[in-house]
């Protein structure tokens, strides 16, 4: 998803293998970014592009026009079964692919209205109501959205309003004799139920959807840093001569203390599970809901209710402002790239839009700074050139200011000290070009050069067709459109350094609560790439100090435990000690971001090396001590003789591993009792010869407790969580994310099965381990909270007897 399809890559891959070998070393020993790109560039030959283009014709970004009627028909279906839910998504199906002002787009947005008002979602439902109007719906259909929209108005405690709604309904009635008289009569009906709800809300005061709003008020850091922008006062930025920059902390931190709060420079939404429609799909039109379709793709909040881009059907936003934010910013120019930025890849895009972004920063004062550090001389260029000046320089060279005194010592910073989230401290971050592979930077400059002739080419139809729309204008506004090349080399600078820097944004979503029983499980998934330049300071541990979490686009960093003055602030790149063994652990730092680990676990781990964490070994079946050994195991027992084969315990472990797959899909299947059936059987068969506080136990422990959940049996469910609950403190440590997203799920369980004192000693550990990491604003959180507010409201008779 982040690199470019497969199609593409092997392409690319074989074209490389033909090169003339002469060709390839000098591409390989090429020193500077623009060399690699201009010998690159220059090997793109029209059959390539072509190649590219039947690649990107696969996806659907255009818009259809058959499209709406297949959608609004199937989403109908789903109207009629009383999936809301899925109805909404493909009813924005069809929105995506109307063009605006017609027939389709009302009808789509008018249905969407009608599911978004059974989902209880107003305020949305009266959003569409309007859209729906103004793109012209229909005259005859009229009372029915307006009846709606009365509705919704008193529902939401809008009584004048609704009152106003309910007399345009009742001229529109007078003004249409037609209207069949059963008709005539339900809607009078429905009429008068609507005024007697008008009079009893008429003293109800308006009910605020800003809790977001509220969310990022609350958000704010303490003091603000002065050298650091969107950075807490309690760290400094440093310089280490073997980490590079790092942040330390400038005194004592708390648990839970906010270090950072920023806004990413740039975000792409990675589109999901999106494949070309001719892979198999039974329909030409996906009726999937992805990631695409549920959250904004300019500031990744999710909506139930997107508004498209007028000019295709891929972009989708939660609203008209982020739309014309977009389309301003760099829609104007992606929008007719759409399905070549998906065939390019994720950071392709990112590496597209930094540039397009670039565009509307104070040009003169990063131009001064960069081509200060680029070309280490004092020449800096007048104010009054643009990017193309600076990028002309050498690119490429790193490196080149190590060891010499430079007026501002720390990169990224400005000509004041100060480092700040813009395009200058993106400019700095590392590509690293001397660590990937030749084959990997010729893929990143031939999929660049390929986008810059598209770019070059859509230019130059918008300027030959004279398409000077108010739209266009606002997208050339800041003319800094450089020499193409120079263009390209700038982005394939910022494709080399997204291996090292992308941040992977991600929320949590909850799934099970949607059917009956289930206790909720939170899974953490990724919406979008990044580039935080100040997160991007933070170097990594396997066992950090800090969690990260985001709302919208916005990345929050906290302690997630007590830092020292002194010490420095870390952030786990992806490999945690508890998720992966030392070996796996150095191997994909090595070869994603180039440094040999040595944190604390790293150098405890290396001196006793074992097979991976000591918790996943295998345990004797007869005295259940430690299992040593390499290829042949014995037993760690003394009084023990007992041995085995490597090979037998590792088949032994897949077996059980496919007989849990096996239950959990009954589970899914709401097979309840065959699936606690296979799980107590592998539950027994793991005893045998896994330790206790091996994943795969707990797992299983976590599956009996979802399936007693969804058969009410609250009792043993709490039992089996608790039993998974220690795998995880184990594992992971009692403070830690995990602990607190599995507490949760207990308090849950407490909480329907009425325990009340279990339920509130729960909510308040969970409460406690999640604040730490998310801070006050967490979907689980407010959940909680909402439990005990539930529990602690119960008439004291109840709550008695328990206690
Ligand atoms: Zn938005
Ligand atoms: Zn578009
Ligand atoms: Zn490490
Ligand atoms: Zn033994």
């Amino acid at each position: 998803m982040d690199l470019p399809v497969d199609e593409w890559k092997s392409y690319v891959l074989q074209k490389w293998s033909l090169l003339p070998k002469s060709i390839q070393v000098t591409i390989s020993t090429a020193e500077t970014l623009s060399d690699i790109f201009l010998h690159s560039s220059s090997l793109l030959q029209p059959e390539d592009e072509m190649f590219l283009k039947r690649l990107s014709r696969g996806y659907l970004v255009g818009k259809d026009p058959n499209a709406p009627l297949f959608y609004r028909e199937e989403g109908n279906k789903k109207f009629q079964k009383k999936d809301y839910m899925g109805a909404t998504v493909l009813y924005s199906k069809g929105v995506s692919h109307s063009r605006p002002n017609s027939e389709d787009i009302s009808l789509c947005y008018a249905n969407r209205s009608a599911a978004l008002f059974h989902l209880g979602q107003y305020e949305t439902c009266l959003k569409d109501i309007v859209r729906a109007q103004t793109h012209g719906y229909p005259e005859r259909l009229q009372p029915k959205l307006l009846l709606r929209k009365a509705e919704c108005l008193v529902t939401l405690g809008r009584p004048h309003e609704a009152s106003q709604t309910i007399s345009d309904l009742e001229s529109n009635f007078a003004a249409k004799p037609t209207l069949a008289a059963s008709q005539f009569q339900v809607l009078q009906r429905t009429l008068c139920r609507l005024k007697v709800k008008v009079q009893e809300k008429e003293n109800l005061t308006e009910t605020s959807p800003a809790a977001l709003t509220k969310a990022f008020e609350d958000m704010d850091l303490r003091e603000e840093n002065e050298q650091i922008s969107s950075t807490s006062s309690s760290v400094s930025l440093c310089t280490d001569p073997l980490k590079g920059r790092c942040l330390v902390a400038t005194k004592d931190i708390l648990p839970g203390e906010l270090l950072v709060k920023e806004d990413a420079f740039v975000s792409v939404l990675n589109p999901g599970e999106m494949p070309p429609w001719h892979r198999g799909l039974e329909s030409k039109w996906d009726t999937r809901a992805t990631n695409g379709d549920l959250y904004c793709h300019r500031c990744l909040k999710h909506t139930l209710a997107p508004v498209p881009c007028d000019g295709c059907s891929y972009a989708k936003y939660c609203s008209q402002e982020c739309l014309q934010q977009a389309w301003d910013l760099y829609h104007s120019i992606e929008c007719s790239l759409g399905g070549l930025l998906l065939t390019l890849g994720v950071f392709c895009h990112i590496a597209l839009r930094s540039t397009l972004l670039a565009r509307f920063e104070e040009a003169g004062k990063v131009i001064n700074k960069l081509c200060g550090e680029i070309t280490n001389r004092d020449t800096c260029l007048p104010e009054s050139k643009n990017l193309a000046q600076i990028l002309s320089y050498d690119l490429g060279g790193e490196s080149k200011n190590k060891g010499k005194t430079v007026e501002t010592p720390i990169p990224g910073c400005d000509i004041n000290g100060k480092y700040e989230s813009n395009y200058n401290a993106v400019f700095s971050l590392l590509p690293h070009t001397g660590n990937h592979s030749p084959v990997h930077k010729f893929l990143c400059a031939l999929s660049v050069s390929a986008l810059c002739r598209q770019l070059e080419a859509a230019r130059l139809q918008a300027f030959t067709t004279g398409l000077r729309s108010s739209k266009l204008k606002a997208a050339a506004a800041p003319v800094l459109y450089p020499e193409l090349n120079i263009w390209g080399v700038a982005m394939l600078r910022h494709m080399l350094q997204l291996q090292c820097n992308a941040q992977a944004i991600t929320t949590i979503q909850q799934t099970g609560s949607e059917k009956k029983n289930l206790i909720t499980n939170s899974r953490q998934v990724r919406l979008a790439t990044g580039l935080f330049p100040v997160v991007s300071l933070l170097n990594h541990s396997c066992s950090p100090n800090t969690s990260v979490s985001f709302i919208s686009t916005v990345a929050t960093v906290r302690a997630s435990q007590q830092i020292k003055k002194g010490q420095e602030i870390l952030h786990c790149y992806g490999p945690h000690e508890s998720r992966m063994g030392v070996a796996e652990r150095r191997q994909k730092l090595r070869s994603q971001y180039f440094f040999d680990c040595n944190c604390p676990p790293c150098e405890r781990e290396k001196q006793r090396p074992s097979q991976g964490p000591g918790r996943e070994a295998f345990c004797c079946h007869r005295c259940r001590a430690l299992l040593q050994g390499d290829d042949v195991l014995s037993c760690g027992s003394t009084s023990c003789t007992e041995s085995v084969s490597r090979d037998h315990l590792v088949s032994q472990l897949q077996d059980l591993q496919q007989q849990v797959g096996m239950a959990r899909k009954l589970l899914r299947n709401g097979e309840l009792e065959r699936a606690i059936q296979l799980l107590l059987g592998c539950r027994h068969a793991a005893e045998s010869f896994l330790l206790a506080e091996h994943s795969v136990v707990g797992g299983i422990e976590d599956d009996l407790a979802q399936a007693y959940a969804a058969l009410g049996d609250w009792e043993k469910s709490a039992a089996h969580l608790q039993k998974s609950l220690r795998v995880v403190e184990v594992r992971h440590g009692p403070t830690s994310v995990e602990m607190g997203h599995e507490l949760f799920k207990l308090a849950q369980i407490f909480f329907n099965g009425f325990a009340i004192p279990e339920a509130l000693n729960t909510i308040q550990q969970a409460e406690k381990v999640l604040l730490v990491h998310y801070g006050p604003w967490n979907d689980e959180i407010q959940e909680l909270q909402k439990m005990k507010s539930c529990l602690l409201d119960l008439p004291p008779i109840l709550v008695g007897p328990n206690q």
